[in-house]
């Protein structure tokens, strides 16, 4: 059936791909791992801060008993 291969055809071509993890999406379907890279950013811009004078980044990690450790990245 010609009508129907085409039909396939525009049904692909309406496919997105995710260019993070090459998932394949419905149309208008947000992939899961760009959520994931933003509540990762979000965790990290609450959790960074620079320290003056040096341009070096710490990382603040919340420990057990001993409250906050900064760990120094980059
Ligand atoms: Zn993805």
């Amino acid at each position: 059936m010609v009508v129907r291969k085409a039909m396939e055809v525009i049904r692909m071509a309406y496919f997105n791909i995710c260019p993070r993890c090459h998932a394949t999406l419905d149309p208008g379907e947000k992939c899961d791992c760009e959520e994931e890279e933003k509540q990762r950013e979000e965790f990290f811009m609450r959790n960074i801060k620079e320290i003056p004078g040096t341009g070096q980044l710490a990382l603040r990690l919340e420990r057990e008993g001993t409250g906050y450790e900064e760990k120094t990245v980059g």
